[in-house]
């Protein structure tokens, strides 16, 4: 499907994330100073090094354009301890005779590099004030998704996926790398088992070479999430060697995997290790789910016996935890033969699905070869409306620590493993087609629990990735290890300074909101709906026979809409519609916020305009989320009570006013849409709200008000052997 606005969007996400907006009008502040330039004597360094240098100074010289008087040329001294590495460990040290950076790896110092440069980009002058910036509570690793990588797991979408523009935005921003969610046959050329040999694999070994060579000119790592697939029966490794097969997928007849606790499997998986650690000897490390999908395992979902084990004739003996963590282990010392700095990190993602949500089991019995990764916001229980609710998946309703979470971090404690978290960056599972939800004081809370409970984390799945919205610029800058006062600069950065405090207090409006989001796997409709399409969900009075192609997704019998109340499982009507209005109340008063406020110069004007933009459509799609509940749920009435003619009118009457605010709605949603091409912009998955998902909806709800309400009153006045009657004002 064409993504709408696409080049535009990439013209923007290669070239200007992170670019310095000079305030011309700035003066330095009680204990700052103006700096005129930057000299470092440096005879040659790594190409990364000199990068992050050449967008410092550059940065510097733009932002000193018209030098402040008393400005000084500032010299910079880096000191670099060890000549190989990764580590990012650094000291630098900020005054007004010059900047000092003690580094212990030449990453260490890129790191301090590009922070130093965001500072001064928040400012958006060139003043600094004396202080110590050190790398003690930055996280690393610090993962994003690049925002042009396809969703595919069989393609790396190199090179359109890594341009210098892109990838200098990532460490821009703060994080240290990104991960790619492939197909570990992707780059197989197994001796072991050569029935799983690609042709390709070369190329592709090659084409991941150069996006770590790209990523690293920009200090940033390159991990995998790596992933396996179920095998028909009838593989030709099957029909080999008959005893590597393991558990058959639940709800299949002829699928399976490959048995985690067979030593062939585990050698050949160790294989794999070593063989891409060895082709690719900078690659940053690993991400293996060990929960409900991923890398999977004889108990990942896997159809059950009667004694509620799984079907492996091996597997079926041994404790769970002890097979998966015996699989596990193999692989990560593997990739520590060959490349003892790669992390290799087992991420109980829907561990749930075979053993207990803590994960303490697994984590007991992995080595210390492997980190540990748990999802930061999912698996707690929550009540909406008194109604019991549960944030499972990726949720920014959740701002953890989920209970699971601190199970896995207790577990992780009582051993020497690295712990890291996993939580989404802007775009959560709850809206994940918009480019970031504007609660920013909800977000800061969660990058700062994060931050103060792991080493690292991985900060994005693939909804969106990292696209230099306010949200996940602040988890960069939170993971290079920002305190939660950076808030306050991000708002004076785009807004000003005078309205930071009205900025505040709008964010922590829509923070306050999100504590009624409805917030549930049907409700969410991975990928549909009115949290998905917002206003572009039309009003159904009938299950329509045919959609245009762009409500479609990939399969013809997918569409990304509603056509019935599945969206307000498990709540059900009227907890859903108590929490929608108080959802609408608490975000109407932000957007009146913003709309008072006023910026000083074109930057901070052309800041809120945009943000006023999302914050409107994000409005838009919460009316549509009541709309279409409320609707459905008069017409459904009509089933399942008994009614009149004159019961029926005022049915009609109100679903005429449903009809007609969301046609005012989709109207409004048409003009933001156009007015801003960042706005519908969701590639990686699918698109979400467009242009011509809302024309439809417009033209639908036209005719569902002037034609199809009249129309069933029409008929259901002659059913009642009444005089039927069609004048357009009988309700
Ligand atoms: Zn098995």
């Amino acid at each position: 499907m064409k993504v709408p606005h696409w080049e535009w969007n990439c013209r923007r996400l290669n070239e200007e994330l992170g670019a310095a907006a000079p305030d011309r009008k700035a003066k330095p502040k009680r204990g700052e100073f103006a700096v005129a330039g930057l000299t470092w004597n440096h005879a040659a360094g790594p190409e990364g090094l000199l990068t992050a240098w050449q967008d410092l100074s550059d940065t510097v010289r733009l932002l000193a354009d018209t030098p402040s008087p008393g400005a000084s040329v500032l010299p910079v001294e880096i000191r670099i301890r060890k000549p190989s590495g990764r580590n990012r460990t650094y000291r630098a040290e900020l005054a007004k005779s010059g900047i000092t950076i003690d580094a212990e790896t030449v990453f260490g110092a890129i790191r301090a590099l590009y922070r130093i440069r965001n500072r001064l980009c928040l400012r958006r002058a060139a003043f600094l004030k004396a202080e110590t910036l050190d790398s003690s509570g930055a996280m690393d690793p610090a993962l994003t998704y690049p925002a042009l990588k396809g969703v595919s797991t069989f393609s790396l979408d190199y090179p359109a996926a890594y341009s210098e523009g892109y990838l200098r935005g990532v460490a821009r921003a703060g994080y240290t790398g990104f991960h790619l969610n492939i197909h570990y046959s992707v780059f197989c050329r197994s001796r072991l088992l050569p029935e799983f040999r690609n042709p390709e694999a070369e190329k592709n070994l090659a084409d991941l070479n150069r996006i770590v060579q790209a990523a690293a000119r920009f200090g940033l790592d390159v991990y995998l999430s790596f992933y396996l697939s179920p095998l028909p029966g009838s593989h030709p490794v099957f029909r080999r060697l008959p005893e590597l097969r393991g558990s058959r997928m639940v709800g299949t007849a002829d699928s399976y995997i490959l048995c985690c606790s067979h030593p062939m499997v585990r050698q050949f998986y160790a294989e794999q290790m070593t063989d891409l650690f060895g082709a690719v000897p900078e690659l940053g490390g690993i991400l293996a789910i060990s929960g409900c999908e991923g890398w999977l395992h004889c108990h990942t979902a896997c159809a059950q016996t009667e004694d509620g084990r799984c079907e492996c004739p091996r597997c079926r003996k041994l404790e769970p935890e002890t097979a998966v963590a015996g699989m596990f282990n193999a692989m990560g010392a593997a990739v520590h033969a060959v490349s003892p700095e790669a992390k290799f990190v087992v991420w109980n993602y829907g561990i749930f699905a075979w053993s207990d949500i803590g994960a303490e089991k697994l984590i007991s019995r992995l080595s210390d070869d492997c980190c540990v990764m748990a999802n930061f916001d999912t698996g707690d229980a929550y009540e909406l409306e008194g109604v019991q609710g549960v944030a499972f998946d990726y949720s920014l309703r959740c701002t953890g620590p989920s209970e699971p979470y601190r199970k896995q971090q207790k577990a992780v404690r009582r051993g020497k493993k690295t712990f890291l978290a996993k939580c989404e960056s802007g775009a959560p599972l709850e809206y994940c087609s918009l480019p970031y939800v504007p609660a920013l004081t909800r977000w800061m809370r969660k990058y700062e629990g994060i931050r103060q409970s792991a080493a690292g984390a991985l900060y994005c799945w693939k909804f969106l990735g990292y696209n230099g919205g306010l949200a996940q610029e602040l988890a960069g800058m939170s993971a290079a290890g920002e305190t939660p006062a950076i808030l306050n600069r991000l708002a004076a950065r785009d807004f000003g300074e005078k309205n930071v405090p009205a900025v505040l207090r709008a964010w922590r409006a829509f923070d306050h909101a999100m504590d009624y989001h409805p917030f549930s796997g049907p409700s969410a409709g991975y990928f549909k709906g009115p949290f998905f399409i917002g206003p572009a969900q039309p009003l159904f009075l009938r299950e329509p026979q045919k959609l245009p192609e762009c409500f479609y997704c990939g399969s013809r019998n997918r569409t990304v809409v509603f056509t019935d109340l599945t969206f307000a499982e498990p709540f059900g009507v009227p907890a859903m519609l108590r929490a929608l209005t108080k959802m609408l109340r608490f975000w109407r008063q932000g957007v009146t916020v913003l709309e008072g406020l006023r910026g000083k110069d074109a930057h901070e004007r052309a800041a809120l305009k945009a943000h006023l933009s999302l914050c409107r459509l994000f409005l838009g799609f919460l009316e549509t989320a009541r709309s279409m509940t409320e609707f459905y749920a008069v017409r459904d009435s009509f089933h399942l009570a008994p009614y009149t003619p004159e019961t029926a009118r005022k049915k009609l009457a109100k679903m005429k006013t449903i009809a007609q605010n969301e046609l005012t709605n989709a109207e409004r949603a048409l003009t933001l849409l156009r007015s801003d091409p960042l706005l519908g912009f969701s590639a990686i998955y699918r698109p979400g709200i467009t242009e011509a998902m809302l024309r439809y909806k417009i033209e639908h709800t036209k005719k569902l008000i002037e034609h199809e309400l009249p129309f069933k009153y029409y008929s259901l006045l002659f059913s009642f052997n009444r005089h039927p009657s069609w004048t357009g004002k009988e309700f």
